[in-house]
């Protein structure tokens, strides 16, 4: 089961995206794949066991440590 550190972003970069909500305790999807993601600011799971798809372009809030994290995947350097 493949699990990724998810790139932390400024809020302003997630300013007119969709943004997954993340509550502290539980992760924000669940299930459907074999794909874990991580908070790269605070190491909390915050996709777990999601599809690529379910993952692809999406940006999560953290409810943990309040940092926008978007997928790795396309990350363009
Ligand atoms: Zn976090």
């Amino acid at each position: 089961m493949p699990q990724f550190d998810m790139i932390v972003i400024p809020p302003e970069a997630a300013e007119g995206h969709d943004v997954v909500e993340h509550v502290k305790g539980s992760p924000a999807r669940e299930g459907g794949g074999d794909e874990s993601y991580r908070c790269g600011g605070c190491k909390t799971k915050l996709l777990s066991n999601v599809a690529h798809h379910d993952a692809h372009g999406v940006i999560v809030h953290c409810g943990k440590c309040g940092k926008y994290n978007t997928e790795p995947h396309h990350h363009h350097h």
